[in-house]
């Protein structure tokens, strides 16, 4: 899937739409979810325009990996969930039902999660 640079976090990246931001480094924003899953739920997303982990995991160079990766622990050590425990989870494509079509990591935290899946 080719990037839409319209998508609404590179509009929240280019400062169009607010957000609640928690966190922003070099290569990384980490803002709340508008509809938190969990008492905790922050998402980061890299600076750079890539749709999803399948994307990043391709194309990224080695700083930007190795600048999102550590972003995703000091945002959750930032909010304080890393010493209950928390949840990381980021969706490609359609089975995963991702809504945003730019690469972001879902932190969820500050109750006991349960399983990884809901049930079907
Ligand atoms: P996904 O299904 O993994 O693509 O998740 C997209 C997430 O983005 C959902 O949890 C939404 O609630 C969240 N979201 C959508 N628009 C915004 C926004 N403007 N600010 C913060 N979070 C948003």
């Amino acid at each position: 899937m080719a990037y839409d640079p319209n998508n609404i976090f590179a509009r929240i990246l280019r400062g169009e739409i607010p957000c609640k931001k928690v966190f922003e480094s070099e290569h990384a924003l980490a803002f709340h979810d508008i509809n938190p899953q969990a008492p905790v739920h922050v998402l980061v997303i890299p600076k750079g325009a890539y749709v999803s982990m399948d994307d990043f995991s391709a194309k990224a160079d080695p700083a930007e990996i190795v600048g999102f990766v550590r972003a995703v622990g000091d945002v959750a050590r930032l909010i304080g969930v890393d010493a209950n425990g928390y949840r990381i989870l980021a969706n490609h494509g359609s089975d995963a039902h991702q809504e945003v079509p730019h690469l972001h990591i879902h932190i969820f935290g500050g109750r006991h999660l349960g399983p990884m899946l809901a049930a079907h």
